[in-house]
């Protein structure tokens, strides 16, 4: 078998295409596994580490595969201790990471395109327009590559989708690097359970993703009619909310868990009593959460925050409805790393 790749980079290839490729050049195919483990649980940079494999198959390997890092460009850290990493990729582009500490461990947010193509008018991601997607490797190497980067003993234990882009219009790469981050035997090892993808609703992706993986879901709401949220989010022009409800309603849950339901709170947009009351009617046939984001703002954008009584009292009326509801008070908002603030350039 002649692997075709556009890149040599050995994050680009499952575990089974590995040993299909091992098979094929005379060799055990169990071998796969182990090459895997040394890129995975001990971070090695280079085939040379691999003691436990003989010389020659070294040698091959390193002429056939590299094992990728990624460039870091900058790197900020914020008051509140999150940090922000911008990478610069391969083909010069830049895509951002953001690290937040918890209380006894860190979350990672990850990006999943570079830019977005969805144009919400809100997000500082969708002023960049559409670049390109991530490959299946860029998007692990976020994770492996910061994992590397800590010393702390503090633990990373929970990755979100939640950076640049749309994770399910990058299908395919996003559930194949989700798979080896969850891979306990040749991956990352992450718990699916500590794992949430986020989307701005792609209803036809969301019935293969609850087949494929068992990660937890966001679907970003923010707003509860159709003629609000059509102005803030285009895609529910053609996903409008009952279709988005439908597909969540049906959407295979495992015992015990919800779907978040992110609400990005924006003034006088859909901050109202009646907002929160038709939220809560919305959500009432789904097993849910709720999320409420206050309104990030940054350079040029037409958007306010509303008051903080006015989101307490939002989030009261849900709560008095008997829904889990969080403020995210986001971090990082000194170094743009908060939700919608990352646009993938240098701050100067
Ligand atoms: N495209 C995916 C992943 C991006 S997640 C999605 O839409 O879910 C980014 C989250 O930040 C989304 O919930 C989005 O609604 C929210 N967001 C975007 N811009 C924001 C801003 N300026 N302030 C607060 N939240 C914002």
């Amino acid at each position: 078998m002649t692997l075709k790749l556009k890149t040599s980079d050995i994050k680009e290839i499952a575990g089974d295409q590995l040993a299909t490729w091992l098979k094929d050049q005379g060799l055990e195919p169990y071998r796969a596994v182990q090459i895997l483990k040394w890129v995975y649980l001990h971070q090695a940079d280079t085939f040379e580490e691999m003691t436990d494999l003989g010389k020659e198959l070294r040698k091959l390997l390193s002429h056939h595969f590299t094992i990728n890092r990624l460039e870091t460009a900058q790197v900020e850290t914020s008051q509140d201790g999150s940090r922000k990493y911008l990478f610069r990729l391969e083909d010069g582009k830049y895509v951002e990471s953001v690290l937040i500490p918890e209380k006894d461990h860190y979350t990672l947010c990850i990006s999943s395109q570079v830019g977005c193509a969805l144009e919400c008018r809100f997000c500082l991601t969708a002023k960049g327009g559409f670049v390109r997607n991530l490959s299946k490797g860029e998007i692990i190497a976020q994770v492996r590559d910061i994992a590397n980067h800590l010393d702390d003993t503090m633990r990373l234990t929970n990755i979100v989708l939640m950076g640049m882009g749309e994770p399910l219009a990058n299908y395919q790469n996003v559930v194949e690097a989700v798979k080896t981050i969850t891979d306990s035997d040749a991956g990352l090892g992450f718990s699916s359970r500590r794992i949430t993808i986020s989307t701005a609703g792609l209803v036809p992706r969301l019935a293969d993703l609850g087949r494929e993986l068992t990660v937890n879901l966001a679907i970003s709401l923010n707003a509860t009619d159709n003629k609000t949220r059509s102005m803030l989010m285009p895609i529910n022009r053609k996903y409008p909310v009952e279709t988005l409800m439908d597909a969540c309603a049906q959407y295979p849950l495992l015992p015990r868990r919800r779907i978040t339901f992110e609400y990005v709170l924006i003034k006088g947009i859909n901050d109202s009593r009646q907002d929160a009351e038709r939220l809560a009617g919305l959500l009432r046939p789904i097993r849910a959460k709720i999320n409420l984001i206050p309104f990030n703002t940054y350079q040029g954008c037409e958007f306010e925050r509303p008051q903080e009584s006015v989101i307490n009292d939002f989030k009261e009326i849900l709560t008095q409805k008997n829904y889990t509801v969080i403020i995210r008070h986001s971090k990082g908002q000194d170094i743009s790393a908060a939700c919608g603030q990352l646009s993938g350039k240098y701050d100067a």
